[in-house]
């Protein structure tokens, strides 16, 4: 049960003395995982090794252990001056092998600093280690559709990468009942000796529990491993370029038995050639005639839902902008459709035999109108 006597605590990380508090940490973890009993199963000199590291990276990597540990030697709970003027002196300090029953587990948890294999039996008390159920987080995929199927809705199918709850633990992260904990044999306790003192001190490891739980390793103890995913999505119709579409619970799972998040989907619309959406309105442009414009007519226009008659009033200019009501898309909160607008253009026609040209030329001749009157009056100075 007594530890062998130690080494320096520097040379049993392979670090130096001045070393950050960091690098003793990363010195820490690359011996514990080499030296774990886990992985050196009836193995006593990896375990003493082990149990050496655990008790040097306990001492440097906290910076009043470490202070009194540079200044003495040596380090240990119980010999500490009292804070304050008047204080008791060095309480709880003696030569002999003393058991002190009550000492509170300090920090660094196990899990904290070796995830890997083991955590902590939640016994009672500070459950330091023991986090509570944290939601997933929500994902966001990106999904290209046409026209169409913005305006109707539609269902894709998707492959997904999701975190979902571990098939092996079903997301508790651990695996197996508790097992004694292999740093105190699950005494809960370990013994320092430090030159002609001997403490016996909590066990860090195990929180004085003596017991820890096996980590699953499917899952390392996450409880949650990515995986691929088929879904089929329904996109609802009414949706735009840059929608966000939630389908509930399908984000990552959550750890420690918190709920999964959502799954956004985000549509990006492949623009349409004709029909031109902005919001829930379209925008199109239609070619009109010039006796169409100048006399008047009822055309056919598409829409959406097929094509529509407009009436073209008489003496329409080229730009003029109609509306056509509640043939737009259907707005996705409250499914009410947008319009359509319609941009007519004056096209010419192909003037091409002699009887046509005589014919524009009389027509000129009655129409007096110079459509640059006004521009010049505008322009003068
Ligand atoms: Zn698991
Ligand atoms: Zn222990």
């Amino acid at each position: 049960m007594a530890t062998a006597a130690k080494g320096d605590y520097y040379n049993l990380l392979g670090v130096k003395r001045g070393v950050s508090t960091a690098d003793v940490r990363k010195a820490y973890k690359r011996l514990a995982r080499k030296f774990h009993p886990d992985v050196n199963p009836g193995d006593a000199s990896a375990e003493e090794r082990f149990k050496q590291i655990q008790e040097a990276h306990d001492v440097l990597s906290d910076a009043k252990k470490r202070k009194m540990y540079d200044q003495h030697g040596f380090y240990s709970d119980h010999f500490q001056p009292a804070a304050g003027a008047g204080g008791a002196g060095y309480g709880g300090f003696d030569f002999g092998g003393f058991d002190f029953s009550e000492v509170t587990p300090r920090g660094n948890s196990f899990r904290d600093i070796f995830s890997d294999f083991f955590t902590r039996f939640g016994g009672g008390g500070a459950a330091e280690g023991a986090p509570g159920p944290q939601r997933g987080s929500d994902l966001e995929y990106q999904v290209e559709i046409d026209f169409w199927e913005a305006i109707g809705g539609t269902v894709r199918k998707l492959t997904i990468s999701r975190q979902e709850a571990c098939a092996v633990c079903r997301g508790r992260g651990t695996s197996g009942g508790p097992a004694p904990c292999a740093a105190c044999g699950g005494k809960g306790k370990v013994t320092q000796v430090a030159g002609p003192m001997r403490f016996n001190i909590t066990c860090t490891q195990c929180g004085g529990v003596g017991r820890l739980r096996t980590i699953c390793r499917h899952c390392n103890g996450e409880g949650r491993q990515p995986q691929a995913q088929k879904l089929e999505v329904r996109i609802p119709a009414g949706v735009s370029d840059g929608s966000r579409v939630r389908v509930a619970a399908k984000g990552n799972a959550g750890i420690y038995g918190g709920a999964s998040g959502d799954l956004y989907i985000i549509t990006q619309v492949r623009p349409h050639p004709f029909f031109e959406r902005r919001g829930d309105d379209i925008y199109t442009v239609v070619p009109i005639t010039v006796s169409e414009a100048a006399l008047g007519a009822r055309i056919e226009v598409p829409t959406i839902d097929g094509r529509a008659l407009l009436k073209v009033p008489t003496g329409t200019q080229s730009g003029q902008r109609f509306r056509l009501r509640e043939k737009g898309a259907a707005s996705l909160r409250t499914g009410t459709r947008g319009d359509q607008y319609v941009e007519v253009r004056i096209v010419l026609p192909k003037v091409l035999d002699e009887r046509q040209k005589e014919m524009l030329k009389d027509f000129a001749r009655l129409t007096r109108d110079d459509p640059r009157a006004e521009i010049y009056d505008a322009a003068a100075h």
